[in-house]
C-alpha cells in the first residue's frame, strides 16, 4: 500500500533541541553568574547536563519517571554531580528554561527542505512527539514550521508515551491514518523506531547523534536529505 501519511517526531529530528537547549542555558548559566559564584565553566556542566537528561527522558520514556520528577532532577543532578547542592539555583535554571528555549528555534539542517519536498509530493505530514504539550506546539509555530502539519500531537496530552502502542493509535486516530500507509521518522531508536515497527507503521531512523542501530525493516539515515531516497 502507498505510504499518504508521515509522522515525524519533533526534538533533534526536525527541531534542533540539542542546539537551543544549549544556547539557552548559556543565557540563563551567565546571568546567574554560575562561573564566578561556583568556579563552574560552562562547557563541563553543558556536557554533564546533556548526559542526564538524556537519561531522565530515557526514563520517563520508559515509565520509571514522570515529568514532575524529571523537572525537579535535571538541573540539580548536573550541578550535584560537580558538588553544588543549590536546589533554588536548579529551581531558576528549569523555570527559565521551558520559557526561554522557545527563544531559540533551530531547526535541523535540512528539515525545511525535507518538509518543502514532502508537502510538493502531498503527503500529509504529522508531529509526533514525547515531549511536553506546554511547548510542543510552539515550538513548531515558532520555527515557522506549523503549516506543514494537519496534526501536532504531544503524547502528555494522553500521558502515554512512545514507544507505547496507545500514543501511536491515538495520533493515527487524530490524523485519520492507517498503519499500513503510514511512516514514523525520528531519532529515538526506542520510541520512535521499535514503537512504531511494532505498531505496525513503516519506520525511517534518523541517525543524527551516530548510534548507529539497525534492524531488519528499518531504513537508517543520517541526514534529513537521504529520506527523499526512500519517500
Ligand atoms: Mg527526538
Amino acid at each position: 500500500m502507498k505510504i499518504q501519511h508521515i509522522f515525524f517526531d519533533l526534538d533533534n529530528t526536525l527541531w534542533d533541541h540539542r542546539r537551543n537547549a544549549y544556547l539557552t542555558l548559556k543565557d540563563i548559566f551567565k546571568r546567574q553568574n554560575v562561573r564566578d559564584r561556583y568556579n563552574l565553566d560552562f562547557e563541563d556542566f553543558h556536557k554533564e547536563y546533556f548526559t542526564i537528561n538524556e537519561r531522565l527522558w530515557a526514563q520517563i520514556r520508559d515509565g520509571e519517571i514522570d515529568k514532575d520528577y524529571l523537572r525537579e532532577h535535571r538541573f540539580y543532578d548536573s550541578f550535584m554531580f560537580f558538588g553544588i547542592d543549590d536546589r533554588e539555583l536548579a529551581q531558576i535554571f528549569e523555570h527559565n528554561f521551558l520559557d526561554e528555549i522557545l527563544n531559540y528555534n533551530d531547526l535541523v539542517e535540512g528539515a525545511f527542505e525535507l518538509l518543502e519536498y514532502l508537502a510538493g509530493k502531498n503527503y500529509r505530514l504529522h508531529i509526533l512527539s514525547n515531549g511536553f504539550k506546554e511547548v510542543t506546539y510552539r515550538k513548531c509555530e515558532l520555527s515557522g514550521i506549523k503549516n506543514y502539519f494537519e496534526t501536532i500531537t504531544s503524547a502528555d496530552e494522553i500521558d502515554i508515551r512512545k514507544p507505547h502502542p496507545q500514543v501511536y493509535e491515538y495520533a493515527l486516530n487524530k490524523a485519520g491514518a492507517k498503519k499500513e500507509e503510514s511512516v514514523m521518522i525520528g531519532d529515538d531508536w526506542i520510541a520512535d523506531v521499535e514503537g512504531g515497527k511494532s505498531f505496525g507503521m513503516k519506520v525511517i531512523f534518523f541517525d543524527v547523534f551516530n548510534d548507529n542501530y539497525e534492524a531488519e525493516d528499518v531504513a537508517v539515515v543520517k541526514k534529513l536529505e537521504e529520506i527523499k531516497n526512500y519517500l
